[in-house]
């Protein structure tokens, strides 16, 4: 047959537009693929100098196209995860170049969302099961075209409903919808008409939430906990069937759970229908359920700072781990790195506050702000910075604050690294202040008009302030050691 129609015979496993099938189940091996196509992406930019932020843009672009396409129809394992996880920190951290980096924060925070703190890395496993939710979504929303019938056909035949059908012996794809079933009843909210598609004690579809949770002590002994509205609904009267009797008590539940069952308006002569509460639309989006899955309940306080600051991406990323874990001397230490944990500049131990807030160079930094702005003192730590004094003690908007921070602190991270690795000092301590004004004035166009005019007004005022600051000048007091 295969002969006459000049057809070449195939077997199984095989792949059709890339993805993987097979009458079998495929284990993490069928997705070698995958992670060939990841590495792909990212092998071009072997040997290329990458900012942070642009390792950032491609650790997510990575699993656009097949990746993505590949988790929109199969429930990957555990395994399959970790090694994409592992494919995408290992080029976040140290890109594609041979020498070790040390991973300086866990794989679940980077990939929290922004506000909740993370750097916004896409989280696999969530991701993966929101992709085949949505398919649930189609499902229950019903279709005309042929991979609705053939599903039918196949599984839900006899009026059964996604949820009715059994996953048992079914093909991988239907396996994996049901392994993320639970999650849709965190989004759906029926409008029940027939009932057919709608569990009566399961899905949420009066007063917002399931009658499980209304009515728990009933439905820890109903007959059937599964069955749909419609198996309840008899020729006009509610039959809901329960594995004892009554007792007073129970008596009572049952006639307040009649009066919620009689205010709803069935009609049989229509279908169910289904809305998403997640999203506005009221209509699936992939996005809110992924929103409602990374959302941990507390949104983090310095990450709207952070990330709406207008510098480049690259700063954001460094401010982001100013708060986390930047590779100081000290981390790298308990990290395995073999070097000195001590300053290059004053010999303390290097920590983060050290190089921002206490080691000399970065005090006469302050305490040139501190001069400037007539402070009383100054930040002697991150924290400090952005939970006291940005508020309470810049007079200008906090807004402004954190770019001008981000100027100040990049600027003694640069000097540092050019101290701790190339043995480069600098030759006045003025010169730290000058080059953050040089990296001000370099993104002052990323800001909104009236903010630059205020920012490039501010940088010109301290410039001229500085040059005509004796040597032996105030903030120096401070700064005995340099
Ligand atoms: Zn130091």
């Amino acid at each position: 047959m295969a002969n006459k129609l000049n057809c070449k015979l195939g077997s199984l496993p095989m792949k059709y537009l890339g993805i993987p099938v097979s009458d079998a189940h495929l284990g993490t091996t069928a997705f070698g693929g995958l992670f060939e196509k990841m590495n792909k992406r990212l092998e071009p930019w072997k040997g290329k100098h990458l900012s942070s932020g642009g390792k950032l843009t491609l650790t997510n672009s990575c699993l656009s196209s097949l990746p993505m396409y590949i988790m929109g129809f199969y429930w990957l394992t555990g395994a399959t995860h970790s090694k994409m996880d592992s494919i995408r920190a290992n080029f976040f951290w140290k890109g594609v170049e041979k020498s070790h980096k040390y991973h300086m924060a866990k794989w679940e925070m980077v990939s929290c969302p922004k506000d909740q703190g993370g750097l916004g890395i896409i989280n696999t496993r969530l991701m993966n099961d929101c992709l085949l939710v949505k398919w649930i979504w189609k499902i229950m929303k019903g279709s005309e075209g042929v991979w609705f019938k053939l599903l039918q056909a196949k599984y839900m035949r006899n009026g059964k409903s996604f949820f009715t059908s059994s996953s048992r012996g079914s093909s991988q794809f239907w396996q994996g919808l049901h392994k993320v079933k639970h999650l849709f009843k965190w989004g759906a909210l029926f409008k029940v008409k027939d009932g057919e598609k709608v569990s009566l004690w399961e899905d949420s579809w009066v007063n917002d939430s399931p009658l499980k949770h209304q009515f728990p002590s009933l439905y820890a002994f109903c007959e059937d906990p599964l069955a749909t509205i419609a198996d309840c609904w008899q020729d006009g009267e509610w039959d809901v069937n329960f594995r004892r009797t009554f007792s007073e008590e129970d008596m009572q539940l049952w006639e307040e759970l009649l009066t919620v069952l009689h205010g709803v308006a069935m009609d049989s002569s229509q279908s169910d229908e289904v809305m998403w509460m997640l999203d506005k639309s009221r209509s699936f989006a992939t996005k809110s359920m992924y929103r409602f899955l990374t959302f941990g309940g507390v949104t983090s306080k310095e990450a709207g700072g952070i990330w709406k600051a207008r510098v480049p991406l690259k700063i954001k990323v460094f401010i982001w781990q100013m708060f986390h874990k930047l590779p100081t001397a000290t981390e790298l230490v308990k990290r395995g790195w073999k070097g000195s944990h001590r300053c290059s500049l004053c010999g303390q131990p290097e920590s983060g506050d050290h190089i921002f807030f206490h080691c000399s160079m970065a005090r006469f930094t302050w305490c040139c702000l501190r001069d400037f702005f007539g402070w009383d003192g100054h930040p002697t730590s991150c924290s400090d910075f952005w939970g006291r004094w940005l508020p309470l003690k810049f007079n200008i908007s906090p807004r402004l604050g954190i770019f001008m921070f981000a100027g100040l602190c990049w600027v003694l991270w640069i000097t540092r690294n050019k101290m701790a690795f190339e043995q480069k000092f600098i030759n006045k301590p003025t010169e730290v202040v000058f080059l953050g004004i040089n990296f001000m004035q370099k993104w002052s166009p990323m800001l909104k008009e009236d903010d630059r005019e205020k920012v490039e007004g501010v940088l010109k005022t301290v410039t001229n302030w500085l040059q005509n600051l004796p040597t032996s000048g105030a903030p120096v007091l401070d700064i005995v050691e340099i």
